[in-house]
């Protein structure tokens, strides 16, 4: 059993696909799991994910697969992660936002909108014995920095490691959040920031990684025991190869970068998934801010949702194959400690607590 659910997402063919090739597409429908792919030699190759979400799936859909469960389970204090992964222009971000996260359009709104309010209506469906707060923060990963997008002046965020409480970004803004509207709102703050951000230092959102971070903190007023569950979304740059050729200065740099921290997401990813005679027993999270952010995401006490977003046309077949592949090696990733103790122990996991790494890393291996 697999405890990371990956999704494929192809977006409908953009006017300038249409233009350089007419209605081509490189994949061709099998049903609801698989498709067959082109490559740019035209030879076949099928791939199987839990869902596929074709040009004309709705963003409900997604959410319902991809984002539904884990919102559920984050209520119940299991840490969750929703990633979207794949080349600029993709998708990720549309997926994540939709046209914008105040945007009222209820077709169109993306994940956040919905995750807040999956996370609201939990909430308030939940008997009375039980008193939750949730809490929001919001940073960016660029050139291996992390920015709090509630205040840039905090634009070198560390990352520790506590006992108790696993990774913790040092001094990060968290906000207080009451309602789905205030939630809303906040996060079209943070959005906005980024961008502002990103005009003053003159870089594209597409060479950043965001990660969107609800804590939703539950308190029986019966027992008097307090849980966590923590809850990532991340929209991740660009995964694109540069030219070799062309890119110089602070482009090429970024580029790198962004490479070296997507490919220590892979090599975790790989880590994860080695059986015992494989490299399996060092899980190299260090390697990146991102993968170390991500360290209790995918490998500890956690749920984990991949949406690999491509473009269905010929023009992008080689960076869609790549995101393809990246997706079908992470759906091996191993059953994790939390998907040992399955639901029925949810309510006892000891979320204050989680598993050490030693006795984590012999579970995964
Ligand atoms: P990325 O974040 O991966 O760089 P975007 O989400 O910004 O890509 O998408 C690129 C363009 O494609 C945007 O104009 C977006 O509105 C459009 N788009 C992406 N996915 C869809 C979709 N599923 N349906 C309609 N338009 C989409
Ligand atoms: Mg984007």
């Amino acid at each position: 059993m697999s405890n990371i659910t990956v999704c494929a997402r192809f977006r409908p063919l953009s006017s300038k696909e249409r233009r350089d090739h007419g209605d081509a597409v490189c994949i061709q429908y099998v049903d609801s799991e698989t498709f067959i792919f082109k490559d740019e030699k035209a030879e076949e190759l099928t791939f199987s994910f839990d869902r596929v979400f074709y040009d004309k799936s709705e963003q409900i859909d997604v959410y319902r697969h991809l984002a539904q469960p884990i919102v559920r389970d984050a209520l119940n204090a299991v840490n969750g992660t929703i990633i979207t992964f794949g080349q600029t222009g993709a998708g990720k971000t549309y997926s994540m936002e939709g046209p914008g996260v105040l945007e009222c359009d209820a077709v169109k709104k993306g994940l956040l909108s919905r995750v807040v309010e999956g996370i609201f209506e939990c909430t308030k469906s939940s008997d009375e014995t039980s008193k939750y707060s949730i809490k929001l923060s919001m940073v960016e990963i660029y050139m291996e920095k992390v920015r709090d997008l509630f205040d840039l002046s905090r634009d070198n965020i560390q990352i520790k490691e506590t006992k108790t409480q696993g990774i913790m970004l040092n001094g990060m803004m968290e906000m207080t959040i009451k309602d789905p509207q205030e939630a809303l709102l906040t996060l079209s703050k943070g959005i906005a920031n980024r961008a502002v951000g990103e005009t003053q230092m003159n870089i594209a959102s597409s060479r950043s990684h965001c990660v969107y971070m609800f804590t939703i903190q539950q308190e029986s007023t019966k027992d008097k025991r307090a849980r966590t569950g923590k809850l990532n979304l991340v929209d991740l740059a660009g995964s694109e190869k540069v030219e070799k050729t062309g890119a110089e200065g602070r482009v090429l740099e970024e580029a790198k970068t962004i490479n070296k921290s997507l490919s220590a997401l892979g090599n975790v990813i790989n880590a994860l998934t080695c059986g015992p005679m494989g490299r399996g027993n060092h899980i190299p999270y260090r390697d990146s801010k991102l993968t170390r952010i991500l360290q209790d995401a995918l490998g500890g006490n956690s749920r984990t949702a991949l949406l690999c977003c491509c473009s269905p046309s010929p023009t992008n077949s080689s960076e869609t194959l790549s995101t393809l592949r990246f997706g079908a090696r992470a759906k091996h990733i191993k059953a994790s400690p939390r998907v040992a103790n399955e639901d029925r122990c949810i309510r006892e996991l000891e979320v204050f607590t989680p598993i050490k790494r030693e006795s984590r890393d012999k579970l995964l291996n």
